[in-house]
């Protein structure tokens, strides 16, 4: 069995693949700071797959820390790199916080995959690095315009160090994902989208309107040159987004990759708008969200959705999820949340 070491594992991607990983026969150990996600994720992963994952609370921005982890596991296979802050518009409000963490925690994992030999090593990176493109829908070739924010750029950031040091370690495999716009529950509901502070993304958003935490949404802006003026994003079901990590390092393992760094873009090709998403809740649960219509939020791109071909043909991987399916699971998760999912620790 191979061991895999996932940072961020506590995190919404992070432990959802993780049960993915775990289903497909890897061994897992976690490293979460848990300064914005808490280790109760882990019970949940526990009684969804019967695995107790071990966990080591380290901030990755600590280096000498994260070095002990890699000293006590000379065995680590593969790495999937979760671990970041990840909200836009506090990014922009904050640019440093977000340089600072994620850039330091990246380069301080690297170091440990060149000192310790790693053989696999994955990125979470995003479809906001395509910034306002105008290329439709997106392909890995697609060029990288000016990021819309800072969080973007970490991504970008990220990606070129990775890209640099690949250089030097010709046998180490590396993987950038680019994520689109994940949502939804595992089926179980045992674990979610664990937001603290208020969530920025829609779809908890739209679930935390439809329970009464939020007495109504804002869309933000009507006005986009888009089908019904609001935003388009590529909304991907996170099973599907999770199994794509479990497939990208088998593809690894299998030394089925032509380069030592590669990307894939990860979505189900299609956008929905705001309204549509609204809809698509609405739908799915029989429930009325109140929402109106407020300002552009700044730091969003007008419209972005993938085209995942190359994910597909190559990584073997299909997305089957729904927006149905996640509007469903997400509504089922916030009524269902369990309290370690309200504070961070
Ligand atoms: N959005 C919205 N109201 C909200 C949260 C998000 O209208 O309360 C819009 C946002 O402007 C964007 C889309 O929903 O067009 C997806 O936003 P999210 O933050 O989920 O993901 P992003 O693509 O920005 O990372």
């Amino acid at each position: 069995m191979s061991k895999i070491l996932v940072t961020g594992g506590c995190g919404f991607i992070g432990s959802h693949t993780i049960v993915d990983l775990l289903d497909n026969g890897f061994e897992v150990i976690n490293i979460d700071s848990n300064i914005r996600s808490n280790v109760g994720a882990l019970a949940g992963i526990k009684a969804i797959t019967g695995v107790e994952v071990p966990h080591y609370k380290v901030d990755l921005c600590d280096l000498s820390a994260t070095r002990q982890v890699f000293e006590e596991h000379p065995d680590i296979d593969g790495i999937v790199h979760f671990a970041a802050f990840k909200a836009v518009g506090e990014s922009v409000l904050h640019p440093l916080l977000y340089y600072k963490n994620n850039i330091n925690s990246l380069a301080n994992i690297l170091e440990c995959v060149q000192e310790f030999d790693v053989s696999h090593f994955i990125f979470s990176s995003s479809c906001s690095i395509y910034g306002n493109t105008d290329e439709l829908p997106v392909t890995e070739s697609t060029p990288m315009l000016k990021a819309e924010s800072p969080y973007a750029h970490t991504k970008q950031i990220g990606e070129q160090m990775i890209e640099s040091l690949s250089t030097v370690c010709p046998a180490t495999g590396f993987v950038a994902l680019r994520y689109f716009n994940p949502a939804g529950a595992h089926p179980s509901t045992l674990i979610g989208e664990a937001s603290f502070a208020a969530p920025t993304n829609l779809v908890p958003v739209i679930t935390e309107t439809a329970s009464g935490k939020r007495e109504k949404m804002m869309v933000f802006g009507d006005d986009y040159n888009t089908r019904d003026g609001s935003c388009i994003r590529d909304y991907i079901y996170i099973m599907d987004l999770a199994n794509a990590h479990t497939k990208a390092l088998q593809y690894l393992q299998d030394q089925k990759n032509q380069k030592n760094f590669e990307v894939f873009n990860l979505g189900i090709g299609e956008g929905a708008t705001v309204f549509e998403a609204i809809n698509a809740f609405e739908k799915a649960t029989g429930l009325s969200l109140n929402y109106e219509v407020a300002p552009r939020r700044p730091g969003d791109v007008e419209a972005i959705y993938s085209n995942y071909i190359y994910a597909s043909k190559t990584l073997n991987w299909t997305p089957k999820g729904s927006m149905e399916d996640i509007m469903r699971t997400a509504w089922q998760w916030e009524q269902n949340r369990p309290e370690w999912s309200f504070k961070a620790g």
